[in-house]
């Protein structure tokens, strides 16, 4: 995995692209949570559930598949959603999800993301390969190599986050004159 605290830059960067024109707090707040939530999957490491296996970490819940039906489901659940505005929500939940895996894929360590389950279990990484690998416990991840795993973030994923929010932010300026 990257680290928790690159997953939600990643979707907030995509808050800004202007999937949805000012996204509200809670929307923004729940894409966080999509952009998280695949490491679910990483208590199965405590129940003994194989890694590579459908239940396995980077398995089922890193795949499009869920990503495509969790952010399906949500804008339905949901009463205020305007019908309108469901395509939207849902393109930016699905991204905000799947840039989980994209970003797994692109680690340095671990088995690949099975992008393709339950169709197909193989795992995948990308021939970009700089972000470190973060630790999944909490204790090891600020006891070992948690820093360096955030500097490769930072410049792997931070940098290009503060980016899109700066030209977000100019395209903003620009189409308000
Ligand atoms: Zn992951």
């Amino acid at each position: 995995m990257a680290s928790a605290f690159a997953h939600a830059a990643a979707a907030l960067a995509i808050s800004r692209l202007k999937l949805i024109n000012k996204p509200a707090a809670c929307l923004v707040f729940t894409g966080i949570v999509l952009s998280i939530l695949p490491d679910i999957d990483s208590i199965g490491f405590n129940l003994g559930v194989p890694y590579n296996s459908f239940w396995g970490h980077r398995g089922f819940t890193h795949s499009v598949t869920f990503s495509f039906s969790i952010s399906a489901v949500l804008p339905f659940i949901f009463s205020k959603v305007e019908p309108k505005a469901r395509w939207r929500i849902m393109a930016f939940l699905f991204f905000c999800n799947i840039s989980h895996a994209l970003l797994d894929a692109m680690t340095t360590g671990g088995l690949g993301v099975a992008f393709f389950s339950p169709f197909n279990n193989t795992r995948y990484f990308f021939n970009f390969r700089s972000i470190k690998v973060s630790p999944l416990s909490v204790t090891e991840f600020f006891n070992g190599n948690g820093f360096a795993v955030l500097k490769s973030e930072a410049i792997w994923i931070g940098i290009p986050t503060v980016l899109i929010y700066i030209i977000s932010l100019l395209v903003q300026q620009i189409r308000r004159k």
